[in-house]
């Protein structure tokens, strides 16, 4: 999430005083997960043999089988706490805690950006887009995969089975749907945050629409347990809901704001300074369109009144762009 980072780093020592901070409101405590061991970390059985761990911002899961412990993802924030948590579960239940598969959810650093720690004979999983993305990226961190699939793939390891599918670009291009049948889970990362309003532009989402429909084809899957890779709870199929009448309410509300805010006092003002014009009344429409959302949300998910705006502003130029609404041919 190096947006936050990039955002701070920008702002000179002088501005940074206390009382220059926005207050936000409170996180409600259903958005908050089990509390953290000393290192850091918690892990948690899913369903069975199926594990999940936090370290409070991402997540990451692990299956233990009679060959050995398959890896959904390796976020290099949780780093060498994976294989802390392996050890533990491993050791309790008389289990393998060698890592033998790793599969990617998709190539973003912030939750593959561990793999490199794993032993060199661990063979790595991902879509074919996410092995080409990775081999274009060239980070040490995240070895690309060897084994690639194109739509689907059903992994057999140890007596345990994992069903891969990618079902069109959201998120990124190249984000799967792990869906797990003999535990009930799905894992899909980046889409759904439980219990907390999106990050920045929609979750870094490159493609809107498509991030739009994710929750919709999770829900076409039967389970029960949601592992959403970000912040520190699992979800329900209620939280995955929550999440998709937010998102279309915030297009229900860009809709309205599109045909109701008038540009004309920006173009009279500004002139021939076409983007001061073009951003005072695109802001507008942002705030006009995202305020409804937080206050419906606020209280709701967490972090509604933090990040929804700028979602907005992206769902927005989404549906200006990629479906053409409001756009008008010169006469
Ligand atoms: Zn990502």
């Amino acid at each position: 999430m190096s947006p936050t980072t990039t955002a701070a780093a920008s702002q000179t020592p002088s501005v940074r005083t206390s009382s220059a901070l926005p207050d936000y409101a409170p996180i409600p405590k259903s958005a908050l997960g089990p509390a953290l061991n000393e290192q850091g970390y918690y892990v948690g059985r899913v369903e069975r043999n199926l594990y999940w761990i936090t370290d409070g911002v991402y997540q990451s899961a692990f299956v233990t089988t009679r060959d050995g412990v398959v890896l959904l993802d390796a976020p290099p924030t949780i780093g060498r706490n994976i294989q802390r948590a392996v050890d533990q579960i491993a050791a309790e239940n008389g289990v393998s805690n060698k890592v033998t598969h790793l599969v990617y959810s998709h190539h973003h650093a912030d939750h593959a950006g561990a793999s490199s720690l794993f032993d060199k004979s661990v063979t790595r999983i991902g879509h074919e887009e996410t092995r080409r993305l990775l081999l274009r990226d060239n980070d040490s961190a995240r070895p690309a995969p060897e084994e690639t699939f194109q739509d689907r793939r059903t992994l057999q390891i140890g007596g345990e089975r994992i069903e891969l599918a990618w079902l069109g670009s959201n998120h990124s291009p190249d984000n799967i749907y792990i869906h797990l049948p003999d535990h009930d889970a799905l894992m899909l990362i980046d889409i759904v945050n439980v219990g907390w309003a999106p990050f920045a532009v929609a979750n870094l989402s490159d493609d809107v629409p498509g991030y739009i429909e994710a929750p919709a084809k999770a829900l076409t899957y039967p389970w029960k347990h949601f592992i959403g890779g970000h912040l520190g709870k699992l979800g329900t199929r209620d939280d995955v809901t929550l999440h998709q009448q937010y998102m279309a309410d915030i297009v229900t509300s860009v809709k309205t704001a599109i045909s109701t805010v008038d540009p004309t006092r920006y173009f009279q003002k500004y002139g021939e300074n076409a983007w001061a014009a073009v951003k005072g009344y695109l802001d507008e429409v942002t705030d006009t369109a995202a305020a409804p959302v937080v206050a419906k949300y606020t209280g709701v998910l967490a972090a509604a009144d933090v990040y929804t705006a700028n979602t907005t502003f992206w769902v927005m130029e989404s549906i200006r762009l990629d479906l053409g609404f409001g756009s008008q041919v010169h006469p």
